[in-house]
């Protein structure tokens, strides 16, 4: 199954894939530096859905993460090994299936909105439904959140940054980084 590129200009949002730096909670760097966004093309169409609904808003979309390769799942895992906020590889996330995006909102300037807790805060401020965080962050996670549930999305009560396709485990097969070369394409 194919998965398709997700990048400007073909998108238009902002790009920052933490996970190709050490500027992530586990402080190291999870893919390549030279690692790219991909999702399937289900995925990416509900995304290009949700940059025209945030456009006349106001707003663009930042992503942070899309599709992680089983082997970065399990990197991940044996950093924080906690289903609250991370995944079991065994069990595996949708986004190790091309079906989940993590993302923000940024201003026409691309400065990320207020949102309580940064992309990746494994703390309960991350939580959805949260009244501890100031009201302006209370707001924006509600705009995030209408767009991307409009557009079609599916959300994790766990995690205001991150969405995905509904029933993803059940509809979508895990891929590897080595399948990911044998089924990347470029965008057309
Ligand atoms: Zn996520």
């Amino acid at each position: 199954m194919p998965l398709v590129e997700i990048v400007p200009p073909a998108f238009d949002l902002d790009l920052d894939l933490c996970y190709a730096t050490a500027d992530n909670v586990t402080g190291k760097a999870i893919y390549a530096a030279d690692a790219r966004a991909y999702l399937l093309p289900e995925a990416a169409e509900l995304l290009d859905r949700a940059v025209a609904l945030a456009r006349p808003l106001g707003y663009r979309l930042k992503v942070f993460d899309a599709f992680r390769p089983s082997e970065a799942q399990w990197r991940l895992w044996n950093t924080y090994p906690s289903d609250e906020f991370v995944a079991d590889p065994r069990r595996g996330s949708p986004h190790s299936r091309g079906a989940a995006v993590d993302l923000t909102l940024v201003d026409m300037e691309g400065r990320e909105l207020e949102m309580g807790t940064g992309f990746d805060s494994f703390t309960p401020q991350a939580h959805h439904a949260r009244t501890d965080i100031s009201l302006a962050a209370q707001r924006n996670r509600a705009v995030l959140l209408g767009i991307m549930t409009a557009a079609g999305w599916d959300f994790f009560k766990n995690e205001w940054w991150h969405y995905q396709l509904f029933n993803a485990r059940a509809r979508f097969p895990l891929f590897s980084d080595s399948a990911l070369t044998k089924t990347m394409m470029a965008p057309d």
